[in-house]
């Protein structure tokens, strides 16, 4: 049977930056990257939407270890896939990625000290198998078959295209065509401005406003930095104020929301045309921050909006009708395409399964410990970053961790490590997280305990404290099942 020592799965940003820090911390162990579809990149790859972008900055969304070197700070999709490639071969993790391998279920020997991963190739169906003796999860967190809609009545009989942003069919033209965007998301908060250059009218429907905070896509600063300092130092220091900065609005934010809301409020007027109806169509119900805010590069949004391409519709739908949207408040709004940007369906750890000994593991049952490892359940770790800052940060710092931690093991003899949590803890969600798709989400998600290390710190700061200190912990019990 094939075998490795690590089996990372998904070649996103994730498994990507997951293969560096293990190459250059252990570069004596063995590894695999197992990817599901045909090609890396992961979110990257699979959003072809028009103006797909990141919202969070590259100098904190790219990795620590290779430099971001646009002057473009929040980057289109196509120039965020070109550098996780590029990093994949740079480093040599592309030889090692496998493609049409989609990992189904996992099951550990305590005895041997090994997984044995049933791998599904996507081409034939065909079953196969792989042992490890740790699984590090960087399969994202939602399904890639398909996006999520809510039933909307009526929808049947629209005559025109439907389209969901995770499924852009390539041949789609809306030049001169009325197009209604549902949704508030950072999806229909890009997608809008961008369909607006070519289409004839496209409406933005929402439900609930969203936070839209206008932002430059260039960082100016960071160029000066690293004409200053060099490329590698300007870009190290570019990355700790941009870290810092994120940090701090977040944190003004939760401190201070009626203040953040009026600030927004005050950039937001300052963007929209003269009587425009802001309260109505960009001042939420909940506080800054308690679900993530939206990002409008180079106010994009709002220029659209003053325009006259773009407009916003709030209210919620009764039907859609043959021609476009019938609104509850009995307005109609015609279209040709209809976009549902309405989400996606989360899924944690790929949607495998886990046996441990045996016995089924319900990641659903487990209990995080130090928001990387889940209780009961031996050498696996798994990455999910964070709703307030970029992705990529929680990356890092936890592969680090690991990788001490086998450093660690290495040292002392050891080669199983499993969180054992006092049953009687109290547990609460995962996340505190108001977004849709969260909440749907939950009973999928592990829990959290109620003090260190079965948390899940919500910042990179938080991560910084518990993941930076010693690996070891009462409560990872270590053992040598090879004597
Ligand atoms: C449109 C969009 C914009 C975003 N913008 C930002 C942003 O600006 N900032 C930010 O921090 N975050 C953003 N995110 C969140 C984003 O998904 C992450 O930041 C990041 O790309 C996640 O990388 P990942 O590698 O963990 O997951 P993914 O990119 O989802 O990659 C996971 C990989 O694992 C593979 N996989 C999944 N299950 C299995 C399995 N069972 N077996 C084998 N392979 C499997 C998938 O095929 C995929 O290639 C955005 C998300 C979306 C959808």
């Amino acid at each position: 049977m094939d075998s490795v020592d690590v089996v990372i799965v998904g070649a996103g940003m994730s498994g990507i930056g997951a293969a560096y820090y293990l190459r250059r911390e252990h570069p004596g162990r063995s590894y695999a990257i197992l990817e599901a579809r045909d090609a890396s990149g992961g979110t990257w790859d699979l959003f072809r939407y028009p103006g797909v972008r990141s919202d969070s900055d590259l100098h904190t969304f790219g990795y620590e270890f290779r430099p971001w070197r646009s002057e473009v700070a929040i980057a289109d999709g196509p120039e965020i896939l070109s550098y996780l490639r590029e990093t994949a071969a740079e480093y040599g993790i592309d030889r090692s990625i496998r493609y049409h391998r989609r990992v189904v279920a996992a099951s550990w020997s305590s005895s041997s000290a090994r997984w044995t991963v049933s791998v599904e190739d996507t081409n034939t169906g065909e079953r196969s198998a792989v042992t490890c003796n740790w699984i590090l999860c960087a399969a994202g967190y939602y399904r890639y078959d398909c996006g999520y809609t809510p039933s909307f009545d009526g929808l049947e009989r629209f005559r025109g295209a439907v389209v969901h942003p995770q499924h852009w069919p390539a041949d789609l033209d809306y030049a001169g065509k009325r197009v209604v965007v549902i949704g508030s998301g950072a999806t229909a908060v890009t997608l809008v401005p961008a369909m607006a250059a070519t289409a004839g009218q496209v409406t933005m429907v929402q439900r609930t406003p969203s936070y839209v905070l206008p932002l430059p896509s260039k960082d100016k600063l960071a160029r000066r930095l690293a004409r200053l300092l060099g490329e590698e130092r300007g870009f190290a220091l570019t990355r700790r104020l941009n870290i810092f900065r994120q940090h701090a609005l977040w944190r003004f934010c939760q401190r201070y929301p009626a203040a953040a809301r009026r600030l927004i409020r005050s950039l937001n007027v300052k963007m929209l045309p003269y009587g425009y109806p802001v309260d109505e169509h960009f001042n939420p119900p909940y506080n800054p921050w308690d679900q993530r805010m939206c990002i409008a590069a180079d106010a994009d949004l709002f220029r659209a909006i003053r325009s006259g391409k773009a407009d916003v519709v709030t209210g919620h739908i009764e039907t859609f009708t043959e021609n476009g949207v019938l609104m509850k408040s009995g307005r109609e709004l015609p279209a040709d395409v209809i976009v549902t940007a309405t989400g996606l369906n989360v899924q944690p750890i790929g949607g495998m399964s886990l046996t441990v000994d045996g016995q089924p593991a319900d990641f659903a049952d487990t209990v995080t410990f130090k928001g990387m490892m889940a209780s009961g359940v031996p050498n696996f770790a798994y990455v999910f970053g964070y709703t307030n800052a970029s992705w990529t940060l929680k990356v890092g710092v936890l592969c680090e961790h690991l990788c001490r931690l086998l450093s660690y093991m290495d040292a002392r003899g050891y080669d199983t490590a499993v969180p054992v949590a006092d049953p009687g803890m109290p547990t609460r969600p995962f996340l505190d997280f108001g977004a849709g798709y969260i909440k749907r989400s939950l009973g999928q998600m592990p829990r959290q305990g109620s003090r260190a290390p079965w948390l899940r710190p919500p910042t990179y700061a938080g991560d910084v404290r518990l993941l930076r200190r010693n690996v070891a912990d009462p409560e990872l019990k270590f053992s040598a099942s090879r004597g």
